[in-house]
């Protein structure tokens, strides 16, 4: 058995995994694969309902918020939000850059828009900024952050506190605690982390922030007033993906939901962050405790020599993905919903023996 500890594309839990596996030739008693099904047939349509309600559901998204699936992934978001919600040049949009992808992200929209920088972009990335420090712009057209980046390891305690509009990207904390929608404008998520495979992406907006009125051009499979319309079907949709999201959303119903969840990501989080801090240096984490996150655990070893040993030994014990991220380097580990309480104590129990082999 294999301890998968990937970033994204991730572990997917292994009896959603089995079930796509007896059904792949039958799709809904058709006789046809789910990966030959026509978008248009009624099984298929069946199945976006019954995702968008089991979505509604588990977040308990009010009425007025649309769920839409889109292609691009997470990125696609980057270019597609302010596309779709600048609507004059003067409009100036509120960033927070905490890591890699709220600066990607910010980067990508003053491609079309004004952005202000609601705090100083750091030059290493070790934490959420303080409240106090935010400054941010009256009459912003929005107010975007990162609730988790994951190739840092930084995760927001608690919803950002702005009266603004919020847009957040949770690509990689969807679905693993319970959330006020309301008060977002609008959150999206790439699905590869806690949820599905690979090339779909979640959007979930407030329906006044769906609007005609652009400055830019908005490319058809972007625009979140044609996809509203059209139920997420403008195009081809990832019809694979948009089936396992929907089994995966049944697993997380059937097991206990958002709150269960949260507290199991808490406890796999805690349990690697206690031998980091209880290691007298052999490992160091170098994210402030209230914004380590729970996902991705990111830790340093002494030498870059040894976090390629502690790599290369992992391995030998079948503890796969811990390589960092190749912009930072040294170790992280992401412990996405799928990801076993047993696979951590296995995971912590070879970081202790590891050390005590390498002092
Ligand atoms: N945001 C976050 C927080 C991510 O982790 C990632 C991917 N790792 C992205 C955005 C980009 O996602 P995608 O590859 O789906 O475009």
């Amino acid at each position: 058995m294999v301890h998968l500890f990937n970033a994204g594309p991730a572990k997917v839990p292994d009896t959603v995994l089995k079930q796509v596996q007896s059904e792949f030739l039958n799709f809904a008693g058709t006789g046809i694969s789910i990966v030959e099904i026509s978008h248009r047939s009624p099984e298929f349509t069946a199945l976006l309902n019954e995702s968008n309600a089991n979505m509604r559901e588990i977040l308990e998204i009010p009425d007025n918020y649309q769920i839409l699936w889109l292609a691009g992934g997470a990125s696609g978001l980057f270019a597609s939000l302010p596309l779709n919600l600048i609507s004059s040049k003067d409009d100036v949009v509120d960033y927070i850059v905490t890591g890699t992808w709220s600066k990607n992200a910010a980067k990508e929209a003053e491609n079309y828009t004004n952005v202000n920088y609601v705090v100083p972009i750091p030059s290493d990335f070790t934490g959420v900024p303080l409240d106090e420090s935010m400054n941010f712009t009256s009459g912003a057209k929005y107010v975007y952050y990162c609730d988790n980046e994951t190739v840092n390891g930084i995760e927001f305690p608690h919803t950002l506190k702005t009266d603004g509009t919020i847009i957040c990207d949770m690509s990689s904390n969807f679905l693993t605690r319970p959330i006020e929608v309301s008060k977002y404008g609008a959150i999206f998520a790439g699905v590869q982390k806690n949820v599905a495979p690979a090339g779909l992406a979640v959007l979930i907006i407030r329906d006044d922030l769906i609007s005609t009125e652009r400055l830019h051009p908005v490319p058809k499979v972007w625009d979140f007033k044609l996809q509203a319309a059209g139920n997420s079907c403008v195009n081809t949709p990832n019809v694979f993906s948009m089936y396992v999201t929907n089994l995966v959303l049944k697993h997380l119903m059937e097991n206990g939901g958002l709150k269960r969840f949260c507290e199991l990501s808490t406890q796999k989080s805690s349990i690697l962050y206690n031998v980091i801090d209880n290691s007298n240096g052999f490992y160091s984490c170098k994210i402030e405790k209230d914004s380590r996150s729970r996902m991705n655990v990111t830790f340093n070893l002494t030498t870059k020599e040894l976090e390629a040993e502690f790599v290369k030994k992992a391995a030998d014990v079948k503890i796969e993905g811990v390589k960092g991220h190749r912009s930072v380097g040294g170790i992280r580990a992401s412990l996405y919903n799928a990801v076993s309480l047993d696979s951590v104590n296995f995971l912590a129990d070879f970081m202790k023996s590891f050390q005590k082999d390498h002092e």
